[in-house]
């Protein structure tokens, strides 16, 4: 901090965030300190402090610091940890992430600490000289049996006095205040010690210059001699830790403290870090040569890398097109021109595919963050990123906030999904925080995708994003030269059936002709099948088997979904006799009968994974069949395992749900069979084709990644879905075309702005109840402020209606696409407290 001479009368005050729950309104407000002067010159902003709150002693971020006169302000007490200062643009990212997504900034900022920074502070009590002396027997009952614990056992915690003493929490407190008046108690707080420290270990440097010498020595001592050489002839940048010296050299404790005492080593210590990738070995490897696509996209991008003028870029490629290799290639220049990078992916693991390629090109200058994770290595990576020894942060969308002291680049892989929304507070998006730091942090932004968001390819559209395309797939190929080359490889073709003509021709299997001669051909090849069922909303419409008519609603046109009360139900696909709208709430009977062409096989839609996996079985009784789902697969150990077994080709067949859609690449598969594509088109929300494209064609993209030959294909009863047209064509934009015009029709994301609101109780008539009041007071706001373009949708059952024992209702507001987080604010503080309301800023789930 700046002490120029013209700040020399004012002090240096700090505005705190502080690190525990405040009442509502109060959730942004900050507390300034005054910096006591032996902290005036170290002071940054950013740091993790002490601070006196009421009669507490609190964790606070300092988020300001400021010369001004300190008149009535507290002192702050101390820095809890010298190390752990978040930096700026941090700060100012988790700033805008509090107001934009409407959340308190302190646990945004928790987001920003290393693990392991919450302690628990303890008020206590002791008795004083004066109380020590006290004549007992003159006290009332219950502050006599106070002093008389606190002399014969000293200074104890609140909760541990609680434990022993007699009484309500209120006479406790009326006690101790009457005893702390007299002067014959005071109080006191007492720290934990954190819960993460950084690890230290003794290691052994050689402390002799002339090594001939010192081996005469040790004559007598063969054993120390013997390693002190070993000690001198080790050729590495660090010094051993002592346990290597020992295992290494075979030499015991006494034999350590005689070479000691002789001078001819030190002993020391050092921090190690905990290094999650230690017990995964990984092949270094090489960079091979780029496409000339790759080239072009590369080289824009390396411009806007090397000006430093920031730029955003789409990365759109297919699957397979060598969109990670470009990331690589990237890294690696911005890593040269002393930078460091994040990459995003949705979900991570040590095991991950992408992973194993970083680790593999840039060794330990990655830092790897994932739920898997001890406190102790999150603690470790979050510091050598903090002190720019690690280069590089890979991870889930928290990884947004690790320390990036001189960040350059940010990769967004995937840029289209869910996983980057947060489902609790902040309800942060990943992506658009991503945009926005590096527009703080005035770096580069690729965001990557074979399916890209619709709203990403908008901004493309429109100029805000630049785009760059990766039109064909390839694969790496050794050429004559020994050197790896790569060769393009054409798409598998997509072929879509039509289930309705399986019925007409007799045929009431889960699978078609097509897909079971595919299926037949694809074994007897020795390759491998992947089925894929989409069971996100399944069985929950009702369709005709015949003529692929969908149950709507009479007054929104909306698909009528099965009124299942839990999703575990839905999955199961029990019968059903009442259809609801999510959108007005309507409730009407199931038909029997298809209202387009009176067939009586009009039924919800639903299979799960047991029923394919067992079809398959009895189709193909000598295919190895393996399912993998949530239910199937518990912890991340069997999906490693089910991943291997697929590698080692183990597994003929694998079934699976969304969780296989997910970028594996997998180099035996000849065969993507969709049992059934329809599940996910009608669900009640907005995205759903989007969501279809998205997941059928990143499906699709796991056939054929090595060689020709493979195939995909999808069965339905809705075979003109323009989702489904557009997958099968590989045509990502005609699908943004129809999609647009839908969005723009319903003024829905990008051509407006959603808030979703949910609340959950016992009984569903509160939540109906809560649920209209703020609807009318919603309303009331916009008639009165006459705002153009808001409107409400709702409200009414959410989709999952009941989720652990309570019910859920919902309401959305659309607003114009400009509207500022200020507009909302206004809005959001008229309508008055919204306690017991979750609110959704930017929603990406509205089921
Ligand atoms: P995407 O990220 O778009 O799915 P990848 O980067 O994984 O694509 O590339 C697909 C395959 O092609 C991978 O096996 C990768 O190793 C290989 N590959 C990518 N770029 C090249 C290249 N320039 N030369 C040779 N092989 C490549
Ligand atoms: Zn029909
Ligand atoms: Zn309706």
């Amino acid at each position: 901090m700046d002490v120029s001479p013209e700040h020399f009368s004012l002090e240096v005050v700090a505005d705190v965030v502080v690190m525990v729950p405040l009442s509502g309104r109060y959730h942004q407000r900050l507390f300034s300190y005054r910096v006591p002067d032996h902290l005036r010159e170290t002071i940054t902003v950013g740091q993790l402090v002490w601070v006196p709150l009421r009669q507490q002693q609190v964790r606070g971020v300092i988020i300001a610091l400021q010369h001004r006169t300190a008149d009535g302000l507290r002192d702050l007490i101390d820095l809890v940890d010298p190390m752990v200062s978040i930096p700026e643009v941090t700060i100012r990212l988790a700033r805008w992430v509090a107001e934009y997504y409407d959340a308190p900034l302190a646990t945004v900022l928790d987001l920003c600490l290393p693990p392991g920074t919450t302690r628990q502070i303890e008020m206590t009590w002791r008795a004083t000289a004066a109380g020590l002396m006290c004549e007992l027997g003159a006290l009332p009952d219950r502050e006599r049996s106070i002093l008389f614990y606190l002399r014969r056992h000293g200074e104890q915690s609140e909760a541990a006095l609680r434990a022993v003493l007699r009484g309500s929490n209120d006479q406790l407190r009326t006690a101790y205040r009457a005893l702390a008046e007299r002067g014959l108690i005071v109080r006191g707080t007492r720290i934990d010690p954190p819960r993460v420290q950084p690890r230290r270990e003794q290691v052994v440097r050689m402390a002799v210059r002339d090594l001939e010498q010192a081996l005469t020595e040790l004559h007598r001592a063969p054993r120390q001699a013997m390693a002190l050489r070993w000690l001198a002839e080790r050729v590495a940048d660090e010094p051993p830790t002592l346990s290597e010296f020992r295992r290494s050299t075979g030499i015991d404790g006494a034999g350590i403290r005689a070479l000691a005492r002789r001078g001819f080593i030190d002993l020391s210590e050092r921090e190690v870090y905990r290094d999650p990738l230690a017990t995964v070995t990984f092949s270094p490897d090489a960079a091979p040569p780029l496409t000339m696509a790759q080239r072009q996209a590369y080289e824009t991008m390396v411009t806007a890398l090397e000006t430093g003028t920031g730029g955003r870029f789409l990365l759109h490629g297919i699957t397979g097109s060598g969109k990670t290799e470009v990331y690589l290639r990237l890294i690696a220049r911005a890593l040269r021109l002393g930078r460091q990078a994040l990459m995003l992916a949705p979900e991570i693991a040590l095991t991950t595919q992408l992973v194993r390629r970083l680790a593999a090109r840039f060794g330990h200058q990655l830092a790897v963050f994932h739920s898997g994770l001890s406190d102790g290595e999150r603690y470790d990576e979050w510091r050598r990123l903090r002190r720019g020894e690690a280069r590089i942060a890979i991870g889930a969308r928290s990884a947004l906030f690790a320390p990036l002291p001189d960040l350059g680049l940010i990769i967004v892989d995937e840029e289209h999904d869910p996983g980057y929304k947060n489902d609790a507070v902040p309800r942060y998006h990943a992506r658009d925080v991503a945009l926005h730091l590096a527009e703080l942090a005035r770096v580069t932004v690729v965001l990557g995708s074979a399916t890209p968001s619709v709203e990403t390819f908008y901004a493309a559209r429109n100029g805000s994003i630049q785009l760059l395309e990766l039109p064909e797939r390839i694969t790496a190929q050794i050429g004559i030269d020994g050197l790896v080359h790569s060769r393009p490889l054409p798409l598998p073709p997509i072929r879509i059936v039509d289930m309705r003509r399986e019925l007409q021709q007799g045929n009431t299997s889960i699978f078609s002709s097509t897909l079971s001669h595919a299926l037949a051909q694809t074994l007897a090849r020795g390759q491998q099948a992947i089925l894929f069922l989409n069971r996100r909303g399944a069985a929950s419409f009702v369709v005709c088997r015949d003529c692929g008519y969908i149950a709507r609603c009479e007054r929104c046109s909306a698909p009528l979904t099965v009124h299942y009360h839990t999703e575990s139900e839905a999955e199961a696909g029990a019968p059903v006799s009442v259809l609801l709208c999510h959108a007005c709430g309507q409730r009407t009977a199931a038909p029997v009968i298809c209202p387009q062409c009176l067939s009586r096989r009009i039924r919800a839609l639903g299979i799960g994974t047991q029923r394919v996996a067992e079809a398959v079985r009895e189709f193909f009784p000598s295919a190895r069949v393996a399912r993998w789902d949530r239910d199937s697969t518990t912890g991340k150990h069997s999906h490693d395992a089910l991943l291997e077994a697929m590698v080692r080709h183990d597994i003929d067949v694998l079934v699976g749900t969304q969780m296989i859609a997910k970028g594996l690449d997998l180099p035996l598969v000849g065969l993507v069979g969709v049992v059934l594509a329809d599940t996910g088109l009608y669900l009640p929300d907005f995205r759903s084709g989007e969501r279809a494209f998205q997941l059928l064609t990143q499906v699709a993209g796991r056939a054929g990644r090595r060689s020709e030959g493979a195939q995909v294909i999808i069965q339905t009863y809705q075979p003109e879905h323009y989702a489904l047209q557009a997958v099968r064509d590989h045509d990502y934009r005609s699908f943004f075309r129809e999609e647009m015009a839908f969005r723009r029709a319903l003024a829905y994301p990008p051509f407006g702005r959603l808030v979703r609101f949910v609340t959950t109780a016992a009984h569903e008539e509160t939540c109906q109840h809560r649920a209209e009041q703020l609807a009318v007071a919603l309303q009331k706001c916009i008639t009165d402020r006459d705002l153009v373009g808001w409107r409400l949708i709702g409200p009414a059952p959410a989709f999952f209606r009941r989720q652990r024992e309570r019910w859920r209702w919902h309401l959305l507001l659309r607003v114009p696409p400009a509207t500022t987080t200020q507009e909302l604010r206004a809005i959001l503080d008229a309508v008055g407290p919204l306690s017991g309301w979750v609110i959704d800023i930017d929603p990406v789930n509205v089921l």
